[in-house]
Parts: C-alpha cells; sequence; structure tokens
C-alpha cells in the first residue's frame, strides 16, 4: 500500500532519495523494535511524588521502550523531516510515511511526536520569534540529546470538547511573564520539556475568546517540576504507555504565545497537526493488525485448511483490507494538503477543502480503526483476546483514536463550521470528481457510480436540513460527516486503483475499491 502509493505521488527521483530512510524505518519498526515492543509489554510508566527526604519531585520514569522510541524519533527526523523541507511541500507526506511504519511497533509514542510537531508548526505561525529561537530548534532537531517533546494542555475537569469553560487563570508576574493557577485534568506525555496551554488572564472575559495561549517549561535546569504538582497518572483503558497525567498548576511560570486572547484559535495549528497524526495512526495500526491476521491465517488450521483458504476467512479479510486502504489514502491525502499548506503552495480553494477534511478524515479514520482492531482480534479467535499474545493491546491503543483530539460528535459539528466559510463543499465535489473522472476501467464504474450518488445523497441533504434549522442539521452531522469521509476515501480509492492498474498491472487497489463501495459509504439515512 504504502510503496504503491509514494511511486504515484513521488517523483522517481525524489523517491530514490527517501526510499532508504523508509526501508530502514520499516526495518527497526520490524525487527528491533517490535522484539522490544513485545518485551516491554507489561511495562507502564512511572510517577513517583516523594523522594526519601519528604521533597515532591514528581519524577517521571518512562518504559524501555519509549526511552528507544524517543532516540530513534529524534534521530531519525520522525518530526524532523517534516520541518527540514528537503522535497518541498511532500516533505510532510515523506514524514507521515515515517511516522506509518514507526507507529505500530512504539506504543503510542506517536502522541508526543504529534504534540511535538503540532507545537512547533504553532510556535512557528505565532512569529514570536523569541519562542521560535528558543523551542523550535529542539522540537525539530535530529539530535536525541538535544531534542524535546511538548504536551498539549487543554482539558479541564470542566471539558475537553468545550475548552472555552476553562477556569486556568493566568496572572501577570515581575518578569514580564505570567503565572497559572489551575488544575489540568488530561495532559499526556507529561515527561515532556514544553508544553502548550489555555489560561484566562485576570480580567478577561469569559468563554473561549478570554482565553490566551501560553508556553510553559515544565522543568528547571536541576529537573524539578516548575510549580506543577502531578496528582497522578490515569489508569486507562489503553495508551498504557503514555503517561497522562491530572496536574494542579501553582504558579507555574508562563509566556504569551500570540496575544491575550484568542487562545481556542490560536492554539488551532496544533490541533491540524495532531488530528493529522491521529489518522496516520489509525491506519498504521490498521496495517499491523491487518498484517498479523493476514499471516495468522496462513498458519491456523480449521477444517482442514488453513483459514487463509477458508472463502468467509478470506472474505472478512478483503473487507479489512478495503477499509485500512480507504483509510490510509484519506489520511495521506490530507498529509498531502498539509504540506502544501506548509511551503505555502496551497491555492485558496484547496486550503478550504484541507479545513473541511481534516475533522472529517480524522472522525471517520478513528471509527475505521476501532472497527478494523475489533476484527482483526476475532480473526484470531479466543487467542485475539489473550494479554501474551500482544494482541489485545491493538484494541485499546486503537479505542483512543475517536476520543483525544475532538470526539467524532465534536468533529462532525466542526464539519459544518467548515462548511460555513466559503465552498467548501464544491471544493469536496470537485475533488471527487477529480478522482472519479480519472477512472476509465470498466470494472471500477460500479463503485464510481456509488461514490458520486453518495456525494450527490450528502450535499442534497445538507441542502434540506439546512433550511429545517440547526438542530436538524447538528443531529444528522455526524452521519453526514462520515458520508464525506467514506465517500473521499472511496474517489481516492478508485483514483488509486486506475493508477496502479495502468502503472503497476495491479488489481489489488481495485479490488479495494469494488469492496469499499458496498460498505456502506452511504451513512446518512
Ligand atoms: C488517553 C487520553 C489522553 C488525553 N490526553 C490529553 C492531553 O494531552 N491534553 C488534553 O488537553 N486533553 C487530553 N485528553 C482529553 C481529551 O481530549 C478529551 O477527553 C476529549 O476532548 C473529550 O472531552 P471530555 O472528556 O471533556 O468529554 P466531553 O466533552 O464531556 O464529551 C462527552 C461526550 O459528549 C459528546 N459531545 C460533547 N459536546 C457535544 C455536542 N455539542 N454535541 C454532541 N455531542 C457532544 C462527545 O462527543 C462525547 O461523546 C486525553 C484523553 C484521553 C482519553
Amino acid at each position: 500500500m504504502l510503496r504503491s502509493y509514494l511511486a504515484r505521488v513521488f517523483p522517481i527521483d525524489m523517491l530514490r532519495e527517501i526510499e532508504g530512510s523508509l526501508a530502514e524505518m520499516g526495518r527497526l519498526a520490524g525487527a528491533d523494535l517490535y522484539q522490544l515492543q513485545l518485551a516491554d509489554r507489561l511495562n507502564e510508566p512511572r510517577l513517583t511524588q516523594w523522594d526519601a527526604w519528604g521533597n515532591r519531585i514528581d519524577k517521571i520514569e518512562l518504559t524501555p521502550l519509549w526511552r528507544v522510541a524517543e532516540r530513534i524519533a529524534a534521530e531519525h527526523g520522525v518530526v524532523a523531516t517534516a520541518y527540514e523541507q528537503k522535497h518541498g511541500s511532500l516533505s510532510r507526506v515523506y514524514q507521515c510515511a515515517l511516522a506509518y511504519l514507526f507507529t505500530p511497533s512504539t506504543d503510542i509514542y506517536s502522541c508526543p511526536l504529534a504534540m511535538t510537531d503540532g507545537a512547533a508548526r504553532t510556535l512557528l505561525s505565532s512569529e514570536n520569534q523569541a519562542l521560535i529561537d528558543r523551542a523550535v530548534p529542539h522540537l525539530t532537531t535530529r539530535d536525541a540529546n538535544e531534542f524535546w517533546t511538548a504536551g498539549q494542555w487543554m482539558t479541564e475537569l470542566t471539558g475537553g470538547s468545550d475548552v472555552g469553560l476553562s477556569e486556568t487563570v493566568a496572572k501577570p508576574d515581575d518578569a514580564n511573564g505570567f503565572r497559572l493557577y489551575g488544575r489540568k485534568w488530561f495532559t499526556s506525555a507529561i515527561g515532556s520539556q514544553i508544553a502548550l496551554t489555555l489560561a484566562r488572564p485576570e480580567g478577561n472575559p469569559p468563554g473561549g475568546r478570554g482565553l490566551a495561549l501560553f508556553y510553559i517549561e515544565t522543568r528547571d535546569e536541576h529537573g524539578q517540576p516548575r510549580n506543577i504538582e502531578i496528582n497522578r497518572l490515569k489508569d486507562k483503558l489503553g495508551t498504557r504507555k503514555v503517561p497522562t497525567a491530572e496536574l494542579n498548576l501553582v504558579g507555574t511560570p508562563a509566556q504569551l504565545v500570540k496575544g491575550s486572547t484568542d487562545g481556542v484559535r490560536n492554539i488551532a495549528p496544533l490541533l491540524n497537526i495532531t488530528r493529522l497524526w491521529n489518522g496516520i495512526s489509525a491506519v498504521a495500526l490498521m496495517r499491523r493488525g491487518l498484517a498479523l491476521a493476514y499471516d495468522y491465517a496462513g498458519k491456523r488450521v480449521a477444517f482442514g485448511a488453513p483459514l487463509s483458504e477458508k472463502p468467509l476467512h478470506d472474505d472478512t479479510l478483503a473487507g479489512l483490507q478495503a477499509e485500512s486502504e480507504a483509510a490510509f489514502h484519506l489520511a495521506f491525502y490530507v498529509a498531502e494538503l498539509t504540506g502544501r499548506s506548509e511551503t505555502r503552495e496551497i491555492l485558496e480553494d484547496e486550503a478550504l477543502l484541507l479545513r473541511l477534511l481534516t475533522p472529517v478524515m480524522k472522525l471517520t479514520t478513528g471509527k475505521q480503526a476501532v472497527m478494523v482492531a475489533s476484527e482483526v482480534l476475532e480473526c484470531f479467535g479466543g487467542a485475539g483476546y489473550v494479554e501474551d499474545t500482544g494482541l489485545p493491546l491493538l484494541l485499546r491503543d486503537s479505542q483512543v483514536l475517536p476520543i483525544w483530539e475532538g470526539t467524532t460528535n465534536v468533529l462532525a459539528l466542526d464539519t459544518l463550521r467548515a462548511l460555513d466559510s466559503g465552498d467548501s463543499l464544491g471544493q469536496l465535489q470537485l475533488a471527487v470528481t477529480r478522482c472519479l473522472d480519472a477512472a476509465r476501467e470498466p470494472q471500477l464504474a460500479d463503485a464510481a457510480r456509488v461514490a458520486r450518488t453518495s456525494l450527490d445523497h450528502a450535499t442534497n441533504w445538507f441542502a434540506h436540513v439546512r433550511s429545517l434549522g440547526q438542530p436538524a442539521l447538528e443531529a444528522g452531522a455526524r452521519r453526514f460527516a462520515l458520508t464525506l469521509g467514506r465517500t473521499m476515501e472511496l474517489s481516492l480509492l478508485i483514483k488509486h486503483a486506475q493508477w496502479s492498474h495502468d502503472n503497476e498491472q495491479n488489481g489489488q487497489a481495485s479490488a479495494s475499491a469494488r469492496r469499499f463501495a458496498n460498505s456502506c459509504v452511504d451513512l446518512i439515512f
């Protein structure tokens, strides 16, 4: 899937330049990191709040896998590649390909990397030169000794979706900075050197506009937290290698990133990047699950033959393959658009499409990842449910993908907001049409018809329900957004299938496109 896609989007000379590093990452993920991941299965990060002499230290110890993952991520440029921009706008795609290979064997180390990447992008777009000079070189370096990761602390007890309710207060301090006072309820990768967070400068109005975006360096030169108390690490269903903490900010020194209001708007670049990472993680975990399920199907014998020779098992795998290929193409398409926006090559119309597809892609692929992981476990029968196979991890870790960085409903509502600015739905129609017009193979005709019909249904639904008022529109937003996502996925899959047919004489993508077309693309009823 990855090789075929890269061969389509990269010029041949560029592809030769990046192939070596991708092959090396694939080798690490399949060998050294995978072995370490299996050995690390029972390890979890540890919080030590007090030292032997009664001093509060709130020390976090990561597991061996995560310590190695951090070094490899830095040295192989899993964040840096996007900022070195050696391959123009395709640098972002190259970086996502590295992340795609790196993610399945590193137990959600993608989480701190996503936030690091998002923080670098946010700082760069803030025009705050002092903070850019201070932090961005660390966030985007390949030197593991200099590498910093970033957290993003938004969610409070009052809400993760409705962050406008945030209660953290920012008081000016003597040194031209601020001190933050409040309680942050979910803060992942708490071992990070910096964090971007939201707080309300004293005197600011309530709601999202009154919040400001702040930069924090979490520990002093002795490694002590800077007026941050880590109350506990969350005991979570999955992502158990990620130290996700509950914090008290008790006068934490902080600096404004950009203005003293509009923090929610100013942190948007971070969320766009973490949502892209969410999609790439979703397709990476689906790929890992499928690879294991295919392998097992060749080995497990039932009723006189390997499962791979059983038509029904084969059909089950084909359905999962189609979901995962479809999701792959949407996630990487958003990476392409993101890359073009970062090199400022993006056209105004494409920017509208990116604004619309970022939430659509995140919510669609998150749901697919959970479904595929659940089916993968079932492909192993009872073994899929047993911890020491390592398989339950896939399902638990996938389950976070529809929740963090915006739940499915919250992103469905964001999809509606995206449609308010310019003709982004028209841009989506154009993008779908371009994909489908490229398909000349007769065996793709039915699939193309499904894509056209579901898009027409979605646009007609939107036009009709909009006139009925906001409650009706909101009630259908999830079905609408998922239909847009699955339609775009099908269209991209068809486009790739045609290319693969012409250039690789390979029918896999075509088979997946036909299969996906029959898998509930239109979810509006
Ligand atoms: C493992 C993990 C790590 C996390 N790490 C971080 C982190 O590092 N930093 C951080 O800031 N946060 C983090 N979070 C928090 C996460 O971002 C929030 O949990 C998420 O945004 C949802 O917010 P909430 O928990 O307050 O749920 P709520 O906002 O209370 O949502 C509850 C339900 O209501 C639905 N809902 C909410 N509003 C609407 C609406 N208007 N219409 C329809 N439905 C609605 C949601 O879809 C959801 O199903 C993490 C969460 C997890 C699970």
